[in-house]
């Protein structure tokens, strides 16, 4: 029996697959290659290019393989692109689950590790954010995935088709020998540019606001290694696999930092002084968003391994110094 991973070429979904890999699963993967770049995929994964929107393919997959369970990150992830095209969000995302669920359900596979968000949440009224907080996106990409959790909920009653969605706060980040790593173009993500404009790739890197409520009045978010993140997918794997019902979690550190507390951490681990400048808040950024994970830890026993955010920064320096264009596509 195989795992199959939709997204797996993608910055998470490619961990993922070269955990399971590692771990001596069969690893079958779906993607695109829209985002996600084929370099970084574990060369020992049976690998499939196409589009989750294309049900015939997705079909063949399913009749070519023996899948067991399948971990979901294939999707779009913007915020910001979200709320100029949201159709796109609910097409790609939304619908594609969809798709999915048909073929799931067509060959009797009912197990999904689903990639959900902490843009679910919105703007949370109390920190830190619990699942049992409410859930009110403030942009598409959010809502896309809220729609998602509650489709999934549906396929479970009607099919039996059961499902543990992983709300991720900040996944930053990588392998620790830096051999892949967090790589999208465009960048739009905190860390990946700090270190980019380390490296010399920028000249600076725009802090966005810093007149929130927050301790020193920029964004407060919270940050957890990717490797952690995965090692919580496989716990969740094998809690479906032991028969356990439906299940949401936030994943996350519980610890909060602010983007200038993330710059002085990459100045201290590159050694470089990184020039930054305040610039306009950037729509849609809630003050601050911290993660209470005590759910996954006590239930799936998760237990991260790299919660220093020293740690999380160096893994992803190590991978950018290697790696200063990306995978060069
Ligand atoms: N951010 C920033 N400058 C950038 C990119 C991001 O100040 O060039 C801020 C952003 O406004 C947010 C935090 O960094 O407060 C984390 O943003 P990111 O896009 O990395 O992740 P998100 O929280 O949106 O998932």
């Amino acid at each position: 029996m195989s795992i199959l991973v939709l997204g797996g070429a993608g910055y998470i979904g490619s961990h993922a697959v070269d955990t399971l890999v590692n771990e001596g699963y069969d690893t079958v993967v779906v993607d695109s290659l829209v985002t996600g770049h084929r370099a970084a995929v574990n060369k020992q994964a049976k690998f499939y290019k196409g589009d989750i929107l294309d049900e015939q393919f997705l079909n063949n997959v399913f009749e070519q393989e023996e899948i067991e369970t399948v971990m979901h990150f294939a999707a779009f992830s913007l915020v910001s692109e979200s709320m100029t095209k949201p159709l796109k969000y609910f097409k790609n995302n939304t619908a594609g689950l969809v798709n999915l669920l048909e073929v799931m359900k067509n060959h009797g596979v009912n197990q999904i590790v689903f990639s959900s968000t902490a843009a679910t949440y919105g703007v949370p009224k109390e920190l830190p954010i619990t699942e049992s907080s409410p859930t009110n996106p403030i942009n598409p990409y959010g809502e896309s995935k809220l729609m998602m959790e509650k489709i999934m909920g549906w396929a479970d009653q009607a099919y039996g088709i059961k499902f543990v969605a992983l709300r991720y706060f900040n996944v930053a980040g990588a392998k620790l020998d830096g051999s892949i790593g967090e790589a999208h173009h465009p960048e739009t993500h905190l860390i990946p540019i700090i270190l980019d404009t380390a490296l010399g790739n920028r000249n600076r890197i725009t802090i966005f606001g810093n007149d929130y409520n927050t301790k020193d009045g920029t964004n407060v978010r919270d940050y957890v290694h990717v490797l952690d993140l995965i090692d919580a997918h496989i716990a969740a794997m094998k809690y479906l696999q032991a028969g356990n019902p439906s299940n949401v979690f936030n994943l996350g550190s519980s610890n909060g930092f602010s983007n200038l507390e993330i710059l002085q951490s990459a100045i201290k681990v590159t050694g470089v002084n990184i020039p930054y400048e305040i610039g306009a808040r950037r729509g849609g950024d809630p003050d601050s968003l911290v993660a209470m994970s005590k759910k996954a830890r006590e239930i799936l026993e998760w237990t991260p391994r790299y919660e220093q955010i020293d740690t999380i920064i160096s893994s992803a320096w190590q991978w950018h110094q290697k790696h200063p264009n990306g995978y060069g596509d």
